[in-house]
């Protein structure tokens, strides 16, 4: 049976030219700083993002822990909206390592708004913890991808910075954010102190993410990275296919957008789901199975050929992504249809 992998971006295989290009990279130990395939990639991360410095790490959760811990001190607070990766799915890195407390915001599809997040800022005085960061997430993994338009990033960054308050965003999808907006990233996310972003997720290199920022920030940043044991030696194999995944990826995201958007419309029409198609603007789709258990419907999808992951107890989510083209879409829409009946 052919298999219909919807669980992840991250399900990818290494295409043809990246595996070729891992094989051939020309590579040193990084740690040294001489990696030369390393440091062509955290190059080209900075001419795209119009930044200073970057930190090629070995995930997202390095790279935001990274950026958490370089950004704060102990003892601070992290404001960041309730469905973000870094509080559900990180095993409460930012408590355990970077000694900080997330602080809730409530945000509509996942984004946050300014007037929300400014009554949860705690400023600095002898009583409180103080807000040592605030955390956005672009696109909002588990809202369904949903995005931060430019203006709301604008209006939250420059209120943040008036405060001297730093900001981060977490992007590991931040060029599917970008490609649905139609700008480029580095104007999505130029007013942020720093950027997270994956190379393993859309784009579909194997291993990898980037964290960007002044070069001071990153400086601090890499000592974080070797005290969690992320300073890789001959990493250029998988700066390799990185470098690639960043070349070309970004021009084909808009085919999994169309092909999430097909699917979520295909689903509107069957009964006992619910999924607003509309709110599908990038690669990911969140329905309710409503009266079904999220579990047993994932469970009777898998024994069709179609994987998922379940968010919560009724709601499931399917990722496209670049394995997955529209004849596998198509067969994924008729196994829930079956299901449902
Ligand atoms: C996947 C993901 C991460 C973490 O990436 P890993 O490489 O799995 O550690 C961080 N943030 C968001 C929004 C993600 O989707």
């Amino acid at each position: 049976m052919q298999i219909v992998d919807l669980r992840s971006d991250t399900v990818t295989k290494p295409s043809e030219r990246m595996r070729k290009a891992m094989a051939e990279a020309v590579v040193g130990d990084d740690v040294y700083r001489e990696d030369p395939t390393v440091n062509k990639l955290q190059r080209r991360a900075c001419e795209i993002f119009g930044r200073e410095a970057a930190l090629f790490v070995p995930s997202g959760t390095m790279s935001n822990s990274c950026a958490i811990k370089a950004h704060t001190e102990p003892g601070m607070e992290v404001i960041c909206e309730r469905h973000a990766h870094i509080i559900n799915y990180e095993h409460a890195n930012m408590c355990q390592f970077s000694g900080v407390l997330p602080r809730v915001v409530d945000g509509e599809d996942g984004i946050m708004r300014w007037e929300d997040i400014e009554t949860e800022i705690r400023y600095k005085t002898d009583h409180t913890s103080w807000t040592g960061l605030i955390c956005l997430e672009n696109s909002v993994n588990t809202s369904g991808g949903t995005v931060y338009s430019m203006e709301r990033t604008e209006e939250i960054c420059r209120n943040a910075r008036e405060r001297k308050i730093p900001t981060h965003v977490d992007g590991a999808r931040i060029f599917n954010a970008a490609v649905a907006l139609g700008i480029n990233v580095q104007s999505l996310t130029k007013e942020f102190d720093s950027v997270s972003f994956c190379f393993s997720k859309g784009l579909g290199a194997p291993v990898g993410s980037m964290l960007v920022g002044s070069k001071d920030f990153i400086e601090k940043a890499r000592r974080v990275r070797k005290v969690l044991g992320g300073g890789m030696r001959q990493a250029g194999s998988l700066a390799a296919a990185a470098l690639i995944a960043l070349e070309e990826s970004p021009a084909r995201l808009h085919e999994d957008h169309a092909n999430a958007r097909w699917m979520a419309e295909r689903l509107t029409e069957i009964p006992g789901l619910q999924i607003q198609a509309e709110k599908v603007v990038t690669n990911i789709l969140i329905f309710d199975v409503a009266k079904m258990d999220g579990y047993a419907f994932i469970g009777k999808l898998a024994a069709e050929g179609v994987l998922a992951n379940p968010i919560t107890r009724t709601r499931v989510r399917f990722v496209t992504h670049c394995d997955v083209d529209r004849s596998q879409i198509e067969k994924a829409v008729e196994s829930v249809r079956k299901i449902m009946a």
